[in-house]
């Protein structure tokens, strides 16, 4: 127990029970709120961020946290006051260059921004947006400069700024030759499977599905794939998303579309894998600045392992796939199991990131990664966008969309000034397959799929992941779990052996 640790602590408790109020109005602005509401809502973020601004960087905090820091008493620290004094030096790295009054005008102007895009987004109307998010990007800009100025590495990017705050560790240049190798080895085999896979799709009826059911046998599935009903909630939102006051109040989002299914079903899936994170972190951490998810990269890791790797094998659904039939006996009734895992997996470039299929996903990422650091480093302005947006996806993904709505209109991350988080879900991804294999190695996964219990795979992140929080970064975990750090080739022949067998046998 340290003395000089117990002084700040109230400063960080007050700062985390404002971060803990920011979320919920979050939740609600996303879930309940009303249209006309978020202009005045936004003052009272701004209000309430300011607050966990003075609260966590403040001269009597960073006096007391660098004492803390010197040799002496670090070592006198338990190992998560040394985690957390060390988080705190982290936050206080990214906000401490931003002057407050700025800080507080960003977060006002995003707060709004949300609905803004929203607007434009329903008439189809980049132009509508336009204005808000170069603003956004302005603001961007701004930080990422006065924190390069703050630092001590005059030749890093503004990019790379953005990214440590998503992943730390993970630089434009680790970025660079990840992608590369997803445009030198993935893209062609892609094409390859696109050309093959547009004779083979099998895709699931077309017809309506009551919406009431599919909410019924999504909360289902969540809680078969272990969503705590007593520590979480469920809503509905545009986008399906998930957030968490605390390691015991976790809130996820889903989306129903009557025509279509899978979207309801693989979002239920992720977002759980997103909330089974959070539902895990130790009960030593809750409510500190090391008690969430150590980056967005692992963070999406644990959605996508659930959603793809888990979700979308036979062995998940032989138990449960009658259950889906019983909830649709029209419509599935002659749809076999075999036919609903060629139908999960089916490959198809399409336009929207988050209807994606597996093998193609990564390709959108890609072009966000690239429109982003083009944006950042003024090699394009906001209005640019739609033009470089739709070349990129000609390029890659062979097609180009069909309007803005379904372009560069479709997330909602750059609204929210998520600018540098995309690429952390290329890397989930690739994340998810690295973790897979050490699975795949150690327990007999697949059995116990078929058996329907998902709890020693559960058990087993739990152990390796979850508990820690933020206690170790991502390459820590990595490292400590598989003996590597990240190592994207356990992505890419996941994804090769996976769709080979899919589309290259002669069965269907
Ligand atoms: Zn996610």
């Amino acid at each position: 127990m340290s003395t000089l640790f117990d002084e700040i602590k109230p400063y960080m408790d007050k700062g985390m029970a404002a971060k803990a109020a920011l979320t919920l109005l979050e939740w609600d602005q996303e879930t309940s709120a009303p249209p006309m509401g978020a202009e005045w809502t936004a003052k009272i973020i701004g209000e309430l961020s300011n607050v966990y601004l003075e609260s966590m960087v403040n001269d009597d905090v960073k006096k007391k946290l660098e004492k803390l820091h010197s040799e002496k008493e670090f070592s006198q620290l338990s190992s998560i006051e040394q985690a957390i004094v060390k988080e705190w030096k982290n936050v206080i790295k990214q906000l401490e260059p931003i002057p407050q009054n700025e800080y507080q005008a960003y977060t006002e102007l995003v707060a709004k921004a949300g609905n803004i895009w929203a607007k434009a987004k329903e008439k189809n109307d980049f132009s509508v947006f336009s204005p808000c998010l170069q603003e956004i990007v302005d603001y961007k800009r701004k930080f990422a400069t006065y924190r390069k100025k703050a630092g001590k590495d005059r030749k890093i990017e503004l990019y790379d700024i953005l990214l440590e705050d998503y992943e730390p560790g993970f630089t434009t240049k680790k970025l660079d030759e990840f992608f590369e190798q997803i445009k030198k080895e993935l893209v062609p085999f892609i094409q390859k499977i696109v050309k093959k896979s547009s004779k083979k799709n099998y895709c699931l009826p077309k017809a309506k599905y009551d919406i009431e059911k599919q909410r019924e046998f999504c909360k289902w599935l969540a809680g078969y794939v272990g969503f705590d009903f007593s520590k979480g909630v469920l809503g509905e939102s545009e986008h399906p998303f998930s957030t968490n006051l605390h390691n015991h109040d976790v809130r996820i989002s889903n989306h129903f579309y009557e025509d279509n299914l899978e979207s309801a079903i693989f979002s239920i899936i992720h977002e759980t894998g997103h909330a089974l994170y959070e539902f895990g972190i130790d009960n030593e951490i809750t409510m500190t600045l090391v008690g969430f998810g150590t980056s967005m990269g692992m963070h999406e890791s644990q959605s996508r392992f659930y959603e793809n790797i888990i979700g979308r094998s036979e062995k998940f659904w032989k138990p449960i796939y009658s259950k889906l039939q019983e909830t649709f006996p029209e419509q599935l009734e002659n749809v076999s199991i075999k036919d609903f895992i060629h139908a999960i997996n089916r490959v198809e470039p399409g336009m929207i990131r988050t209807e994606a299929d597996e093998l193609t996903y990564s390709l959108h990422v890609l072009v966000r990664y690239e429109t982003e650091k083009m944006l950042l480093s003024k090699k394009i302005e906001v209005k640019d966008l739609p033009k470089v947006w739709n070349e990129k996806y000609q390029e890659y993904l062979g097609i180009s969309p069909d309007s803005d709505k379904n372009g560069v209109l479709q997330d909602v991350h750059w609204a929210c000034g998520d600018f540098g988080y995309f690429p952390s879900y290329a890397l989930g991804t690739a994340i998810s397959a690295q973790i897979y294999n050490n699975m795949l190695e150690i327990m007999p996964i697949e059995e116990y799929l078929e058996s329907g219990n998902l709890l020693p795979i559960r058990d087993y992140l739990k152990e390796h992941i979850y508990q820690y929080g933020k206690r170790k970064n991502t390459n820590e975990l990595l490292k400590e779990m598989t003996g590597e750090e990240f190592n994207a080739s356990y992505y890419i022949q996941y994804l090769k052996e996976k769709y080979t067998r899919l589309y290259d046998s002669n069965e269907k």
